[in-house]
């Protein structure tokens, strides 16, 4: 190990080394050997743990001033040293005692975090930019440093009690304890060969303003010119959200999205308001372009940073916006709020619950700005969060005009898959006699739109939405209509044509069933308890059978979420419907021997769970009886 001029003989004995937890080892390979496109995000993760750590002593001080006192200017120093080939970020915050060094920087502290760093370890670019969203933002500086020294001091806490802890990435790390005049913390990079870059000033510079222009502190750095000891801010230091709209440039807005949610991508859009009068508070609030990688983690931390008239309180306060906003990036200040508030007094406050209506709202809004304004945008959005905005609209009856506004579907109007439908949309396109806005659900949006179940209505013209998303049946059960048009899902029940259906067709209809009554019988008495009943099809054109669930029966999808927990789904008894035009049934008809006869319906049977995208409960015994039909038909003389 190289030695360490700052260690004190005194305080050498108590020299001790730590391996560090699996997966930080594992994360620390990863940094070094395949991190490195956009290596200068170091910068971004370092100051913003520095700018934390000033935050959070500000925060410790309101009930503990003298925390403050020695040293009340909070503030970042970078400090570069071309020549040894370092970069040190220092700030005077709350700063960490030893035992707080190793569990911190030794340990990755969120849960589930590390497995879903290795889920990314595939796309190592993306990994590299969004480090910070993983909370391990402190072990980015192992991408430009092969050698990395913290020296901190707790606030409270006696100069002789510092830490020094060090580390070469090689799976330990040393801490020792130290004296250091100065409060908070110092992280010093010994740069790799390939990154000395980064102990060059004027490079320094331009990386904190791209980065951290808008963090709440100043960061100051040396005067430009030989040796000079004088410093100067060279960030604006100013909280974004506290200064008037109008003297914002939007590119600010995008760097201190960049900032504040550690990414690398522009948001889609901002909202930033400031409301007075009785309620007092100002919010900024970003739509990310990507989802976040934990979007369907439900224990994951969500939410907006919270402020107390500049003060900042917490990170990701959750009670600010409903669960199906999860993925709005932001910032609140409140002025009415007491400085002390607590999660617990988030949870009951009515004027959260208050501001969290009026955030709901401008996000609402925001996106049915960017929707009617800017479609290719929106498209984005609803690619990536349409499933979560989809809780909404069973979760928020106040809401929920304004999100099934939002709703984009695919359908059999378009002929590609791409969700653009809106259901206004829909309504405007409605035949005359047409009264149901018509949806099917199936695994895929291929499937849904070749299902048999709709073949009858693509041939009348009508419209169908197309839906294959896990949440779609759940959502769908729950709503009812939309402009006073009941949804109908075509693979339930009957069809409901209405006034949609002429008199031909029901004389048509009547005269199948007649013919019918024989084979529909020998079908049902051949298939048993599989089917509840056996009938003439309204539904099918080219297909010879299909089956359908009744209105209120577990469908496909809910089944298969039951079958992810572990947990049960009740048999299902379809119907099944007979397309009695189709050459096949014609032929089922005419079989007289029982077991020719069975073995056919059953084949109709297999076919219709399948084309539902139904598993069957026995493939092979499916292709050995498919195969048996297909011996008998190879034995035939061709004609
Ligand atoms: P995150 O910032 O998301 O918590 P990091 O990996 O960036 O994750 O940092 C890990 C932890 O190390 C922080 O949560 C904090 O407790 C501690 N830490 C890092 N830098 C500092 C600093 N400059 N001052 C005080 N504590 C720090
Ligand atoms: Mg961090």
């Amino acid at each position: 190990m190289a030695s360490t001029p700052e260690t004190s003989a005194e305080n050498s004995g108590d020299r001790q080394t730590h391996g560090f937890q699996a997966e930080v080892r594992e994360l620390l390979q990863l940094m070094i050997h395949s991190l490195y496109s956009h290596k200068e995000i170091f910068l971004r993760e370092l100051v913003s743990n520095a700018s934390d750590a000033c935050d959070r002593l500000r925060f410790a001080a309101i009930a503990e001033p003298a925390l403050l006192a020695e040293d009340a200017e909070l503030g970042i120093r970078i400090e570069a040293d071309a020549k040894a080939g370092t970069v040190t970020i220092a700030d005077n915050g709350i700063g960490m005692t030893r035992e707080e060094a190793i569990t911190n920087l030794g340990t990755i502290a969120r849960s589930g975090t590390a497995a879903f760093f290795k889920s990314l370890s595939g796309d190592e670019q993306k990994a590299s930019q969004l480090i910070g969203q993983f909370g391990v933002g402190f072990y980015s500086a192992f991408i430009v440093a092969d050698r990395v020294e913290v020296r901190s001091r707790k606030a409270g806490q006696p100069a002789e009690s510092a830490v020094r802890w060090e580390s070469g990435a090689d799976g330990n790390f040393t801490v020792e304890t130290v004296t250091r005049p100065e409060r908070g913390t110092a992280v010093t990079l010994h740069l790799k060969e390939d990154a000395k870059e980064f102990a060059d000033a004027f490079r320094l510079r331009g990386l904190v303003r791209r980065y951290s222009d808008h963090i709440g502190f100043p960061v100051r750095m040396r005067k430009e010119g030989e040796a000079t000891l004088e410093y100067e801010v060279v960030n604006q230091a100013r909280a974004l959200w506290t200064l008037p709209r109008t003297q914002i440039k939007d590119e600010e807005y995008r760097q201190f999205y960049q900032y504040l949610a550690h990414d690398y991508q522009d948001p889609l859009a901002w909202s930033h308001n400031k409301v007075e009068g009785k309620r007092e508070y100002t919010s900024l609030l970003f739509l990310p372009a990507k989802a976040p990688f934990d979007l369907w983690q439900r224990d994951a931390v969500r939410g907006v940073k919270l402020y107390v008239r500049r003060v900042f309180i917490m990170d990701d306060a959750e009670q600010f916006l409903p669960p199906y906003l999860r993925f709005v990036k932001g910032v609140v200040d409140s002025s009415d709020l007491p400085l002390n508030v607590s999660r617990e007094i988030l949870q009951q406050d009515p004027e959260v619950e208050a501001i969290k209506g009026g955030l709901t709202k401008r996000v609402l809004d925001m996106l049915a700005r960017l929707a009617k304004d800017e479609p290719e945008k929106y498209a984005t959005v609803w690619k990536e969060f349409g499933a979560v905005l989809k809780e909404g609209v069973v979760q928020d009856h106040a809401n929920q005009a304004a999100l099934l506004g939002l709703m984009r579907f695919a359908s059999t109007r378009q002929e590609h898959n791409t969700p653009e439908v809106t259901l206004a949309d829909y309504v405007a396109r409605m035949q005359p006699g047409q009264d149901r806005i018509y949806y099917v659900i199936a695994e895929t949006p291929e499937a849904a739109r070749g299902s048999p179940a709709i073949e009858r209505l693509k041939e009348r013209n009508l419209e169908v939405l197309l839906l294959s998303e896990r949440i779609d049946e759940w959502v769908m059960g729950q709503l009812t209509e939309f402009e006073g048009k009941r949804f109908k899902d075509a693979s339930r029940g009957a069809l409901e044509l209405g006034g949609l259906a002429s008199e031909a067709d029901r004389k048509a209809h009547d005269e199948q069933l007649k013919e019918s009554k024989g084979l529909l019988k020998r079908v049902k008495d051949s298939l048993g308890e599989r089917v509840t009943e056996v009938r003439v099809s309204e539904r099918l054109r080219e297909s010879p059978a299909c089956l359908v669930l009744g209105e209120d029966d577990m469908g496909e999808q809910m089944r298969r979420i039951l079958a992810a927990a572990g947990q049960k789904a009740p048999e299902p008894h379809p119907v099944m419907e007979l397309n009695v035009t189709h050459p096949l049934v014609k032929y089922l008809d005419g079989r007289r021997d029982a077991a020719e006869f069975g073995e056919l319906a059953q084949l109709l049977y297999d076919q219709a769970a399948l084309a539902e995208g139904t598993q069957l409960p026995n493939p092979p015994e499916y292709v050995a009886r498919l195969n048996r039909l297909l011996v008998r038909l190879a034995a035939t003389p061709a004609s």
